[in-house]
């Protein structure tokens, strides 16, 4: 059965795919059996896709996807997570690559427009996964006024709804999938969780909702740092959290996995101008190893649940 009945989107900041190099490339220098066993023994690094930028495994497909999107200078996460969500090319439309967080101008297009959106216009549910200092404790004002693209998206589809007690209970995932920022920059006494428990959360939480978004920024921050252990180390918990997704995974439900831009692909310098993987698998996977450009991915994953483009 091909046509999958919920979608689940794992977003991934700053996950490009780049030279097989280890002394630079942390997919190249990590051990990831959970990823390298989806993609047929294969391992996430340009040297390894078909020469149309492919891999077409028995369980899973990867893509390369442009995230230049045809505009000069880096890719940046506010346009480019504004592009994934929405379909639209948010660094043209707003005139260039900008980040990390979404411009003004571009939030009422991605509110209107992003795929959790959509999904509730459609009148289907949504579900966003990530826990947020919602009350109470220190939240930090700049989550908010420099506001991520799938926090914006959650918020305007009304799935802005888990916080602490949420995370403490097992009913949300924390960004950095195993809690350890909550407890360090929040003070939290919420325990660690493994990658593996993150993973049947988040499995959980989209078994009640037709459309999930998760968002993790991890790879993001240990490509900036420039250290290659750091980013091999969040490479490793996320290799562990989607092998367990991918084992949780029900057989109505598809599970594409993509990112904004490249960085933690070679950690020299900063975002790179190298394409994104979107991995997809689960029911409908097929058609994303069609997915060229940041702006196929939510138009694909719409099109597999069925729901149409407005208007
Ligand atoms: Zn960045």
């Amino acid at each position: 059965m091909n046509v999958p009945h919920r979608a689940i989107l794992v977003f991934l900041d700053g996950v490009g795919i780049g030279a097989d190099d280890a002394a630079f490339n942390a997919f190249a220098a990590a051990s990831l059996p959970r990823l390298q066993t989806l993609l047929g023994g294969r391992r996430l690094v340009a040297e390894e896709m078909d020469a149309d930028g492919r891999i077409v495994a028995e369980r899973a497909v990867l893509a390369a996807a442009d995230a230049t999107l045809g505009v000069e200078g880096l890719p940046q996460s506010g346009t480019g997570q504004t592009t994934l969500l929405t379909g639209r090319n948010g660094a043209a439309e707003y005139g260039r690559h900008f980040g990390p967080w979404v411009p003004t101008p571009l939030r009422p297009m991605l509110a209107a427009e992003n795929l959790l959106q959509r999904a509730v216009d459609a009148g289907r549910t949504a579900a966003f996964a990530n826990a947020y200092p919602l009350s109470g404790a220190p939240a930090d004002p700049r989550i908010f006024r420099r506001p991520a693209g799938p926090m914006l998206a959650a918020q305007s589809a009304g799935a802005l709804t888990r916080g602490a007690m949420e995370l403490a209970e097992g009913r949300a995932v924390a960004s950095s999938i195993t809690n350890e920022r909550w407890r360090e920059t929040l003070g939290s006494d919420i325990p660690q969780v493994t990658p593996e428990e993150a993973a049947r959360t988040l499995a959980r939480i989209a078994a009640g909702a037709d459309v999930t978004l998760f968002a993790h920024y991890d790879t993001d921050y240990t490509g900036h740092r420039g250290a290659l252990n750091g980013a091999i180390a969040a490479l490793e918990r996320v290799d562990a959290f989607l092998g367990a997704l991918a084992d949780a995974l029900p057989a109505d439900t598809l599970l594409v996995v993509s990112s904004d831009h490249g960085n933690v692909e070679d950690v020299r310098g900063g975002h790179t101008l190298n394409p994104v993987p979107v991995l997809a698998l689960g029911a409908g996977h097929e058609r994303f190893a069609d997915a060229a450009s940041l702006m196929h991915v939510t138009p694909m994953i719409l099109d597999a649940l069925g729901i149409a483009r407005a208007g």
